[in-house]
């Protein structure tokens, strides 16, 4: 065992692509100076970990212990930390670190970083130099416990429910960010399409900014959900007359879904200078035809995730306006059935997975 390696940890780990998620161990290492040592309290079911575990996007490193949406409590903290202290509720979301050096990064922009960040899962952590380090893969909040460098530590706000807040370090940032950087504003017609874990965030967010917000569900389910989320419209788009009778009505479009569909038939709901942004990624290209778009000069945009002060800003920004995840609290040992009920879009509206099932043994 290393020298700064502590007790194994317990974890739930996929080994291959076309396993289950499985009760596993890993090492977690003791902090250095600037690290702390994080006791998972909750951790949040992001769709993302599905298409990963599966490897839907190629790439896959195994064994994969998924989890970016991460709270717990500092347990012990380096000589050198400043901005966390024993005790204090923190969260981890979608990466751990990042080369620290480029233009990106020096903006705050870590996620963009030019070197690739280190994933929170599914990644590589970083040498002394901050260059990845191959023999170190990271390992995300399917587990009892974290080491982070505190730069890449959010803080909780206080009184903040720490099970609906873990939802917000990846579905509340990843809506957050473009809501903000396309300037939505109080008065404009938002769609969000998808209302599942980005979905219902989007729907909440959007509402706090002053946004009009309508949910485009695929089917009539969700209906008297998302006027409790605080959207002010729906329409069930299984029928397609949708399309024309909401043609032009949008100033923003946010398209959650991670599914393949018809992005042309959703292009087509904008207003003049219109922008929709895809969060959702389909495993597969999906084609945009550029009529939908000149004709109206309407913008097909993306938007990843987001830095860390702006995570930071989010968190703070829902404490003021009572924002948190809907939730449904599970045991680790329910995951795959909740991978199986998210797939069927039958998710209201995150999995959040209580971390004390796995403590002692459970
Ligand atoms: P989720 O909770 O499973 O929600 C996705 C929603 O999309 C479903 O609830 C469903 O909503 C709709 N949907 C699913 N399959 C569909 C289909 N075949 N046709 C139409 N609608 C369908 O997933 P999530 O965690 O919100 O993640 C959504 C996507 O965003 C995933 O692809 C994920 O990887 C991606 N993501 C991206 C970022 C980023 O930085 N850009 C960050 C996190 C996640 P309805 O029942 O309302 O139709
Ligand atoms: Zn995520
Ligand atoms: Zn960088």
């Amino acid at each position: 065992m290393p020298v700064n390696a502590m007790p194994r940890t317990p974890a739930y780990a996929a080994l291959d692509a076309s396993s289950p998620l499985a009760p596993f161990s890993i090492e977690r290492r003791e902090p250095g100076p600037r690290e702390v040592l994080i006791d998972i309290l909750y951790c949040g079911v992001c769709h993302s970990d599905i298409h990963q575990v599966r490897d839907e996007w190629g790439g896959a490193i195994f064994p994969m212990v998924p989890g970016h949406e991460i709270v717990g409590r500092v347990a012990a903290v380096g000589a050198d930390v400043v901005r966390h202290r024993v005790g204090d509720a923190v969260g981890v979301g979608c990466f751990v670190d990042s080369c620290r050096r480029c233009a990106p990064c020096e903006a705050g922009d870590e996620h963009f970083c030019e070197a690739g960040m280190s994933g929170t899962y599914n990644s590589y952590e970083r040498d002394a130099d901050h260059r990845f380090d191959k023999s170190r893969p990271t390992y995300g909040g399917y587990s009892t416990a974290i080491t982070v460098d505190e730069a890449y530590v959010l803080r909780i706000p206080d009184g903040m429910p720490l099970d609906r807040a873990a939802p917000l370090l990846c579905a509340g940032i990843t809506t957050y960010s473009p809501l903000r950087h396309f300037g939505v504003k109080a008065g404009d017609e938002v769609a969000v399409v998808g209302l599942g874990g980005l979905g219902h965030m989007a729907v909440k967010l959007a509402a706090a900014m002053g946004a009009r917000v309508t949910v485009l569900s695929s089917t009539e389910a969700k209906r008297g959900d998302a006027a409790g989320l605080g959207a002010h419209d729906f329409a069930a788009t299984g029928d397609r007359k949708v399309f024309k009778e909401r043609a032009r009505q949008f100033d923003f479009i946010i398209d959650t879904v991670s599914a393949e569909h018809d992005y042309n038939a959703y292009l087509g709901l904008l207003k003049i200078d219109g922008t929709m942004v895809l969060l959702g990624i389909p495993d597969v290209p999906v084609p945009v035809a550029a009529g939908v778009l000149i004709m109206k000069r309407r913008r097909l945009a993306g938007s990843l995730i987001g830095g860390i002060r702006e995570t930071q800003e989010m968190l703070d920004f829902c404490a003021a306006h009572d924002v948190a995840a809907d939730i449904e609290l599970i045991d680790i040992a329910d995951v795959n059935t909740a991978y199986e009920r998210m797939l069927k879009g039958d998710v209201r509206y995150r999995f959040v997975i209580d971390l004390a099932s796995l403590r002692g043994g459970g």
